[in-house]
């Protein structure tokens, strides 16, 4: 699953990355209201959910929110406040956020208010999701094949739910790459390597069709045999 943080304090951001990070999350961050609601509009689809800080510059937290609904974008939002009164908080959800967190919050707070709005039937992915002989629970994180239920690391669960979200199509390894580690795809191609490989290990149950190809020079790409013909 993949986070936009928008968060004009840099330690504060940079936290926030780290702990959502741990937890399986891509993240990435932008620290301006504007550069945000471009970023937004054009690549809302990119995104599980959107963090938000209510006070940035160029255009707050709350009117963000507000343009974003008024656009029709349904992404998730969770407001990250420095404010407690209960008139802000009736403002923020009238404006169209999902839920919000006040400052200072723990991080286990935060990670449970994303779960959580991502568990609701109105965000962009299902909880359960099946491609083919592959079902994944995108809330708990777990995958079956043909039936059986097959442990998985953070790192290959996000790497798997990448692929059933567009199966059949090649993904490239820098894309691979920066949707699951949100770093320089160059020095994670061995990574990329073995947890691939690992994956495609995991995928060997008896009864499931499903494979990773490899596409020379290129990436990979998820088949599932009764799509293709
Ligand atoms: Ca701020």
């Amino acid at each position: 699953m993949r986070l936009l943080i928008v968060e004009d304090e840099p330690a504060l951001a940079q936290n926030l990355k780290k702990i959502l990070e741990t937890k399986g999350f891509a993240t990435d961050w932008l620290s301006d209201g504007e550069k945000a609601r471009n970023r937004i509009l054009m690549y809302h689809k990119e995104y599980d959910a959107i963090i938000l800080d209510l006070g940035l510059p160029n255009l707050d937290g709350v009117a963000l929110t507000t343009m974003l609904r008024a656009e029709g974008i349904k992404t998730p939002i969770v407001i990250v406040t420095g404010r407690s009164e209960t008139k802000d908080k009736v403002t923020l959800l009238n404006a169209g956020a999902d839920d919000y967190v006040v400052k200072p919050f723990s991080p286990a707070e935060l990670v449970a208010r994303i779960e959580s709005v991502l568990r609701r039937p109105s965000a962009a992915i299902n909880v359960v999701h099946t491609v083919g002989d592959i079902t994944i629970d995108t809330a708990a994180h777990r995958m079956t094949v043909a039936g059986v239920e097959v442990p998985l690391t953070l790192k290959e669960y996000s790497l798997l739910e990448c692929f059933l979200r567009r199966p059949g199509e090649v993904f490239t390894r820098e894309e691979l790459c920066n949707q699951v580690w949100d770093f320089d795809a160059m020095t994670l191609s061995n990574v990329l390597d073995v947890h691939m490989k690992n994956l495609r290990k995991k995928l060997q149950v008896p009864g499931n069709n499903t494979r990773f190809e490899t596409v020379r020079g290129v990436g990979y790409r998820f088949v599932v045999p009764a799509a293709i013909h």
